[in-house]
């Protein structure tokens, strides 16, 4: 399939139209059979292009493919797979630009922050490119000493991927890489609203000649097609990501034992210390709180500030969001946020902002859609700030992934912890502190998978990402972000002589 030609900031109608109804099963474009469904431009709502659900035979010829694929790409050298891997973050790196495009004209985030994001999955693909060649065991003496221990790694065998659309790119390269690193092959179910992100992540494996079937693409609904992966029998491991509710279900519903990473919603806490640098931590809240109109999954949902620090920190947050631009993403690729992404997460910000104000919350800043013309068919809110919120209130208890923080003050650091670890989340949590005592009992009394520290950036990709309690299980990222895709295996010898 030629790649599309993409005209750089402009709406092309025929931007999509390589994509349209396209499934990537055994290294061919099939055009599916199943039920077009349209994609929409979330700043504009003009549908962009369409998808095929996924049948039930497209899916199962996407397994088969993988699962004859999976042979051949486990046992070439790992240098191979190294170089394969090399090869994509060179391919997407090269096409971040058009990738960009795509992925800001189906998800609403700003083309410089789309394109950043499509960087940093060529990176990720580098860095497992070198883990691949980083595979080793370990020789265990034996009891006796003729007998010995080797523990070797393999990979578990044909991973089933469904990612949702708040980073429709590295949430899939996370698993591609992660997968492909550890000689496993890979059926990847992107999230309905963006699919054209996975398809040409698709294309850019052709060019980087990953072999056929090492990777394939399904597209269609979640409640379908996903299940459908869920429920396949062939399959050795599910890598999920999206919300905890689907999460549960699909832990459920599975008919056999394997293998399976969930990295699920969370409600993540920034505490404001007493010692804290207050400018520092103003910076912080604005970017994580807001940044991606705060469909992140490691979004601060809600701050809690010690009392002395309490007006002033609200009152320069206020002016640190209020400096924030907005814009559709195409047209303004600097904004610092763009539209959200569907209709959902924003009528659960609205719905969120509304039992607060109910129960009593001070609007502090934001409130309602920004004013104009440009902003009247999208997505858009303003970012929204509250203070003197509860845990009453549905703010600072449940995910509300859209532009929406509260704010809470505390007078003890005993306080702050126990109110920071109320919520059945645990996936990342933040701390601003410069005394190194606070630092330490803060971050050792959180009870998160990630700390993040006089900084807001949880998730490296040097580092092990993933959740507790209702997080999730499983970790990204990281020599652990491959190890998920592998087995031990132990082979214990004994031979004639000791030694
Ligand atoms: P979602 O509704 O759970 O959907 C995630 C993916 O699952 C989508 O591809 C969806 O398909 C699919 N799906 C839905 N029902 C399914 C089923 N019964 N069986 C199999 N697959 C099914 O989540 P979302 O709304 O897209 O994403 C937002 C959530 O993701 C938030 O809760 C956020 O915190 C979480 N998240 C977590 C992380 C992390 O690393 N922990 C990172 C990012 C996001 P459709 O799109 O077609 O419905
Ligand atoms: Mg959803």
């Amino acid at each position: 399939m030629g790649f599309p030609a993409i005209r750089h900031g402009t709406q092309d109608d025929s931007m999509f139209a390589a994509y349209d109804s396209k499934l990537f099963i055994a290294g061919e474009w099939r055009t599916g059979t199943g039920e077009r469904l349209p994609v929409e431009n979330p700043a504009t709502g003009e549908i962009i292009g369409h998808i095929a659900a996924a049948s039930a035979d497209e899916v199962d010829a996407a397994v088969s493919a993988a699962r004859a694929a999976f042979r051949p790409w486990a046992k070439l050298a790992p240098k191979e797979r190294s170089s394969a891997l090399h090869r994509l973050g060179e391919v997407v790196a090269a096409r971040a630009d058009a990738m960009a495009l795509i992925m800001t004209s189906e998800q609403g985030k700003p083309l410089n922050e789309a394109r950043g994001e499509i960087l940093k999955l060529a990176e990720a693909c580098h860095f497992y490119a070198e883990e691949a060649e980083r595979v080793h065991g370990e020789i265990v003496p034996g009891a006796t000493t003729d007998h010995e221990s080797m523990v070797i790694r393999e990979p578990i065998g044909v991973v089933g991927a469904i990612t949702p659309w708040n980073y429709p790119a590295e949430l899939i390269g996370w698993k591609l890489c992660g997968a492909l690193a550890a000689g496993c092959t890979i059926v990847i179910k992107p999230a309905e609203l963006t699919p054209f992100t996975a398809l040409a992540i698709a294309e850019a494996c052709v060019e980087a000649k990953i072999p056929a079937g090492v990777v394939n693409v399904v597209t269609g609904k979640g409640s379908i097609v996903g299940q459908a992966l869920v429920e396949h029998r062939d399959i050795d491991k599910i890598a999920f990501t999206g919300s905890s509710a689907v999460g549960l279900h699909i832990q459920r519903s599975t008919p056999v034992v394997r293998r399976m990473s969930l990295e699920l919603g969370g409600n993540c806490p920034l505490v404001v210390a007493p010692s804290a640098d207050l400018d520092a931590a103003v910076k912080g809240a604005a970017r994580r709180a807001f940044r991606n109109m705060g469909q992140i999954c490691i979004a601060v949902n809600r701050i809690y500030v010690a009392r002395p620090h309490y007006e002033a920190f609200l009152a320069k947050l206020k002016t640190a969001v209020e400096r924030l631009t907005i814009g559709n993403g195409l047209d303004k690729p600097d904004a610092d946020l763009g539209a959200m992404a569907s209709a959902e997460p924003l009528n659960k910000t609205r719905e969120h902002l509304a039992d607060a104000l109910d129960k009593g919350a001070r609007l502090v800043s934001g409130g309602s859609a920004p004013d104009g013309e440009a902003f009247s068919r999208g997505h858009f809110f303003r970012p929204t700030v509250l203070a003197d919120c509860t845990h009453e209130m549905k703010v600072m208890t449940e995910e509300t992934f859209g532009p929406l923080v509260g704010v809470a003050p505390f007078d003890t650091l005993d306080e702050a912890a126990d109110l920071a670890n109320d919520t059945p989340y645990g996936l990342a949590s933040y701390v601003y502190a410069r005394d190194v005592n606070e630092v330490r009992a803060l971050s050792l009394r959180l009870d998160y998978g990630n700390v993040a520290v006089n900084n807001v950036d949880a998730g490296v990709m040097n580092a092990p990402y993933g959740g507790r309690k209702q997080s999730g299980v499983g970790y990204e990222h990281g020599r652990e972000g491959m190890l998920e895709y592998m087995h031990f295996k132990h082979i214990r010898i004994r031979y004639d002589e000791a030694r």
